[in-house]
C-alpha cells in the first residue's frame, strides 16, 4: 500500500505514520523528519532550510521535490506513507509524475481534520524520543513510565524549535494557503478520505485502517 497523509500540523500525521510504519512494515518517509536530519547534519541544506522552518514557511518545491525524488526511486518495492509531502499543488504534480515513472500507484490520500482551535493546544505540548522519534504529549499522551520512551527505552526527549506558538501561526497559515488546495487535486482524482483527528490516537489509527483495508479491496 502506498498511502499519503494530509492535515495541518499537529493533526497526528507523524504519530499516525509511525503507528502504520510499525503494524505493516510501510515506510515512512517524512520531509520534515528528513530536513531536520539535514539540520542536525550541518548540511547546506539544512543551514539553508533553518531559517525558513524556523519561521514556520515552506522550503522552495525544487529543493524538496529532488529530496523526495531519491527516496522514492529507493523503496526497492515496500509501501510507503508520504507525510508532510506534498505541501503545494507543483509539489504533488511532481509527485504523480515520479510515482508514473517508477510504475508506483497510490492506494488512498487520507486527510486527517482537525480542529483549529485544539491544534495549538496540541502542538505547544508535544515532544518527541530523541532516539527512536515516537511522539507523546505533556497532557493527552504521556510516556508510560515516566521519562522512558515506550518503544526504544531510551531517556532523552526532544521538542521542536518551530513548535512555539509564534511560528504554529505562520505554520498554519501556510498550511491553509498553500497545502489545503492539494485537497481538490486528490479529490477530484477518487483518492481523497477523511479522518476525524479530534478522536483520541487509537481510534484514528482504527479509522485509517478501515479505510487501507478498503483500498486493498
Ligand atoms: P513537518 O515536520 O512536516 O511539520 O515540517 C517541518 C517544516 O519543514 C515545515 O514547516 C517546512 O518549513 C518544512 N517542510 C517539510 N516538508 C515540506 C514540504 N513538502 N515542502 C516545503 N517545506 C517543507
Amino acid at each position: 500500500m502506498n498511502i499519503l497523509l494530509l492535515g495541518p500540523p499537529g493533526a497526528g500525521k507523524g504519530t499516525q505514520a509511525k503507528r502504520l510504519e510499525e503494524h505493516y512494515g510501510m515506510v515512512q518517509l517524512s520531509t520534515g523528519d528528513m530536513l531536520r536530519a539535514e539540520r542536525a547534519a550541518g548540511t547546506p541544506l539544512g543551514k539553508q532550510a533553518q531559517a525558513i522552518m524556523d519561521a514556520g514557511k515552506l522550503v522552495s518545491d525544487d529543493i524538496m521535490i529532488a529530496m523526495i525524488k531519491g527516496r522514492i526511486g529507493r523503496l526497492g518495492g515496500k509501501g510507503f506513507i508520504l507525510d508532510g509531502f506534498p505541501r503545494t499543488v507543483p509539489q504533488a504534480e511532481a509527485l504523480d509524475k515520479m510515482l508514473a515513472e517508477n510504475k508506483i500507484a497510490l492506494d488512498a490520500v487520507i486527510e486527517i481534520t482537525v480542529d483549529e482551535v485544539a491544534l495549538v493546544d496540541r502542538i505547544a505540548g508535544r515532544f518527541s524520543c530523541k532516539n527512536c522519534g515516537a511522539s507523546y504529549h505533556d497532557r493527552h499522551n504521556r510516556p508510560k513510565q515516566e521519562g522512558v520512551c515506550d518503544v526504544c527505552g531510551s531517556h532523552d526527549f526532544i521538542r521542536r524549535p518551530d513548535d512555539q506558538a509564534d511560528t504554529v501561526k505562520a505554520r498554519l497559515d501556510a498550511y491553509r494557503q498553500q497545502t489545503a488546495p492539494i485537497l481538490p487535486y486528490y479529490r477530484a482524482k477518487g483518492l481523497l478520505r477523511s479522518v476525524d483527528g479530534m478522536a483520541p490516537i487509537d481510534a484514528v489509527t482504527q479509522q485509517i485502517e478501515t479505510i487501507l483495508k478498503k483500498a486493498a479491496g
